[in-house]
């Protein structure tokens, strides 16, 4: 299904092209993390019955084209369901999640091997897998239903900073005054290109193999993630479409053999595919298409500027593998919507030093700490030097025979966690 422009809400701005909007808060990017922080915000001000001007600019109206909605399925972690029920989002796509109930985490070749189950930490599930294509349609009804400007299809050209304010210029000519920004545009973010501000930039050379596969029995709610000589391979299950069971695959292969497994025929991938996962669950039947992504690790040292704050993948772009882009993402929403929320109940004002500052300090540790660990994740698991190999394979069995310890490391190794991380 394809929105077309003329279906999109009238918004409330002025439409006219050489009059000046004048906004609170400016969103720019309206994927993932831009829209479920817009939605936020929406709540928020109901909640404490105060009124913010916000527009959303987004480049793609909802489509299969859409670069943020696209084919992929991401697994979220118990905190971002508990803090996405809070923002009362949840309840609008839940019934497009699949839970995960068990995982299993295994080191091809080698002994190690542990197994992690949502019963034994007191949850319904250790999080749910949810495919980004249908949600963003969910998502952005929700949006037309709210009182949020969305100015889509439409791209930033040009923001031209003010003491008070920034003017932000669009593809299209409109101008717009906001006293706050805050940048969701991803890892090529035109918002911090704009205001020339740094990214720190790690190439694993390696390339993400993307698919959905076919199964022959049930996958029982189970995910895996198993390391390989290659890298890791992760697993994770779908609902299932057309009577077949399904799963997400992410494959971080060398980019060579990544391109030849993209161009493979679908018996010649399936055979590889078992051959590197073995037969845990049961035999692949059917691939779907095959998508690659290059693996980088990119990050904003300071995801904040004079009236604008980073978020998402504007302010880091993780490894996929690790499952955290988004889970991370949604803290900084909680971060930004913190403190939003407490200029609204002191009637500070919007956008200025203590605000972007505050935010800066709030996100620093558990940015960084994320950073790190899915740095040390892909490099330790992705490489085949004895003293590593033996290292992670110990862990892994030592973590099988002592099950409480199991769940800081669930948390770690796969952006899975079974206390609150928000
Ligand atoms: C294969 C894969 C698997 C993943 N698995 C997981 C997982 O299991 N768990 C997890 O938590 N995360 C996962 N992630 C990461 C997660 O998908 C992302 O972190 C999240 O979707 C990022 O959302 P975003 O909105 O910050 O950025 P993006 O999705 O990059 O969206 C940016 C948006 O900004 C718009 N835009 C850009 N420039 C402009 C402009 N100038 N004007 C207007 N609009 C503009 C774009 O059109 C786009 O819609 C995975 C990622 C990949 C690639």
């Amino acid at each position: 299904m394809t929105i077309k422009p003329s279906q999109l809400k009238q918004t409330q701005q002025n439409q006219d092209k050489n009059a000046i909007n004048h906004y609170d808060v400016v969103i720019i990017g309206g994927a993932m993390v831009g829209s479920v922080l817009a939605l936020g915000l929406e709540q928020l001000t109901k909640r404490h019955n105060k009124t913010l001007d916000i527009a959303i600019i987004e480049a793609f109206a909802p489509s299969s084209d859409h670069p943020g909605f696209d084919a992929r399925a991401i697994a979220l972690a118990h905190g971002s369901i508990q803090a996405l029920t809070q923002l009362d989002i949840w309840q609008h796509i839940s019934e497009l999640g699949t839970a995960i109930k068990h995982i299993h985490i295994s080191d091809r070749g080698h002994f190690g091997m542990t197994e992690l189950d949502a019963n034994s930490f007191n949850i319904a599930s250790m999080g749910e897998v949810i495919e980004l294509n249908p949600v963003g349609y969910k998502l952005f009804k929700e949006l037309q239903k709210s009182s949020i400007d969305i100015i889509c299809p439409a791209k930033l050209d040009k923001i031209e900073a003010n003491d008070e304010f920034h003017h932000v210029k669009l593809d299209s000519g409109q101008v717009l005054t906001t006293k706050l920004i805050v940048a969701a545009d991803g890892a090529q973010s035109s918002v911090r290109m704009q205001f020339n501000l740094p990214q720190e930039e790690i190439d694993f050379k390696k390339t993400a193999l993307i698919a959905n596969i076919s199964l022959q029995k049930s996958h029982k709610n189970r995910a895996w993630e198993r390391f390989t000589n290659s890298g890791p391979l992760a697993l994770l299950p779908m609902s299932p479409s057309n009577g077949q069971q399904r799963l997400s695959m992410v494959w971080a292969l060398d980019p060579d053999n990544a391109e030849l497994m993209k161009q493979a025929t679908k018996p010649v991938f399936l055979n590889s595919l078992q051959q590197a996962f073995g037969f845990r669950a049961g035999q692949f039947i059917d691939v779907g298409e095959r998508y690659s992504y290059p693996l980088k690790l990119t990050y904003m040292p300071r995801p904040i500027h004079h009236r604008c704050l980073f978020v998402g993948n504007a302010a880091q772009t993780l490894h996929p593998i690790a499952g955290q882009g988004f889970n991370l993402g949604l803290r900084d929403i909680m971060g930004v919507l913190d403190v939003i929320e407490h200029a609204l109940i002191e009637n500070l004002p919007m956008g200025n030093v203590a605000m972007t500052h505050a935010y800066l300090k709030a996100r620093e540790k558990d940015r960084m700490n994320t950073i790190n660990r899915v740095e040390f994740l892909v490099r330790g698991f992705s490489n085949d030097l004895w003293p590593l190999t033996l290292g992670r394979n110990l862990g892994l069995r030592l973590l099988s025979w002592l099950p409480p310890l199991k769940a800081p490391i669930a948390s770690k190794a796969m952006g899975f966690t079974t206390d609150t991380i928000l």
